[in-house]
């Protein structure tokens, strides 16, 4: 065996844990089988409008990780950006999260903030003490009618499913604030990389101790050839789905090109059951301190991930718990694996999430390897 380590997948977990063991000594090998890095945060000027365009869906850096955040501060720039999300509802445009300008503006009222609070007290499920699901989360916070007019349409379409076979955990992504601010994000550090999310990726990958090859498909190795395997596919994929898929919802992008400035914000979200896509990325928006006149837009669509679709949701229903600890069994009876990231553990996480688990999983890595040796 020699002591080549293997990752699979060169998006945000490869690459941190690849260069985390170069940096340590190890010869590390990535493969991905898409012809690009970074994975689903991968972006990519577009060749029409000049504009960087996030390929696979809006994706905006936050963290409270003073520690992610300086470690991703040391390979790109990053430019302040604070994301202001706003949706629309019949004829009118809100703001969210909800805050007090929704709650005055749905209600037509001039509400302060301790007024406010207890209006919203007054028309919530205020019975419902642990919220067994999302939509007895958002009842129980903000009341039916804000309820159905800005979650659960919105939700339906990108879930495809009733709001109460989903878990209320979904939901407390999500504050309500009885203030003016708008700030999408409660975390201390909000930033983009100046140059986007690619670029970001690969000065990560950038050692002499990495090889990245692109468009190689994984193959299980015959346990000769790599010392340690760090898997970030999909968990299913792993196991060639042999006791099932994993339910993943997958997204649609329709391009549009606007001349001018079509919404004025990044992300307009469109909580209407009866309007087919879920929000509309005006990717310009997202990179505020470059000028350009042509804007591109997506407009974003999810529905069920198909075997040749790419996921991006895990579902994780009932269903798929019951299948998730079946395959998290015989992951755990791999030897020399580490299943990682959003797809190798059939997560919903955030990207400072997947670099702080990246960090981590790579000083495991490393305690372990040094512990042995001395053994
Ligand atoms: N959500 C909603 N209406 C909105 C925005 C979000 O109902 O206008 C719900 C929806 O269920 C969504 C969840 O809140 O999946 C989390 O939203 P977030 O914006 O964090 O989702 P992401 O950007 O990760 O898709």
């Amino acid at each position: 065996m020699n002591g080549t380590l293997l990752i699979v997948g060169a998006g945000l977990s490869g690459a941190v844990i690849g260069r985390t063991l170069a940096e340590a000594g190890y010869d590390v090998v990535i493969v991905d089988s898409r012809s690009h890095v970074a994975g689903n945060c991968h972006t990519v000027r577009d060749d029409e409008a000049g504009v960087l365009v996030h390929v696979y869906g809006p994706h905006i850096f936050h963290t409270n990780d003073r520690e992610v955040w300086d470690y991703v501060n040391q390979f790109e720039t990053f430019q302040a950006y604070t994301h202001r999300v706003k949706t629309t509802w019949g004829d009118g445009v809100y703001s969210l999260p909800i805050n007090l300008h929704t709650i005055n503006q749905f209600y037509n009222k001039a509400l302060r903030p301790n007024e406010a609070q207890a209006f919203i007290k007054k028309i919530s499920r205020t019975d419902i003490e642990e919220p067994k699901n999302l939509e007895e989360q958002a009842l129980s916070f903000i009341g039916p009618d804000l309820y159905a007019a800005f979650f659960e349409g919105y939700t339906r379409k990108q879930w495809g499913c009733n709001p109460d076979e989903l878990p209320a955990s979904i939901l407390k992504r999500l504050p309500v604030r009885f203030n003016y601010n708008d700030n999408y994000f409660f975390h201390a550090f909000q930033g983009m990389p100046k140059h986007g999310y690619t670029a970001l990726v690969e000065k990560i990958l950038d050692h002499p101790k990495i090889e990245v090859r692109l468009t190689e498909h994984f193959k299980k190795p015959d346990g000769t050839d790599f010392k340690h395997v760090f898997y970030s596919g999909p968990l299913d994929g792993y196991f060639n789905f042999d006791i099932g898929h994993l339910g993943y919802r997958t997204l649609d992008f329709e391009r549009f090109v606007y001349e001018g400035d079509f919404q004025g914000c990044a992300v307009m979200n469109f909580g209407s059951a009866d309007v087919p896509h879920t929000r509309i990325t005006e990717h310009k928006h997202f990179a505020p301190w470059e000028q350009h006149d042509v804007s591109v837009l997506y407009r974003e669509y999810s529905r069920a991930c198909t075997p040749d679709d790419i996921p991006y949701y895990p579902i994780r229903l009932v269903e798929e718990k019951a299948l998730l600890s079946r395959y998290a069994n015989r992951a755990h009876q791999e030897n020399n694996v580490t299943f990682v990231g959003r797809l190798g553990t059939y997560r919903y996480i955030d990207m400072d999430v997947t670099i702080r688990e990246a960090l981590d999983t790579a000083e495991m890595y490393l305690d372990f390897t040094e512990k042995s040796r001395k053994v």
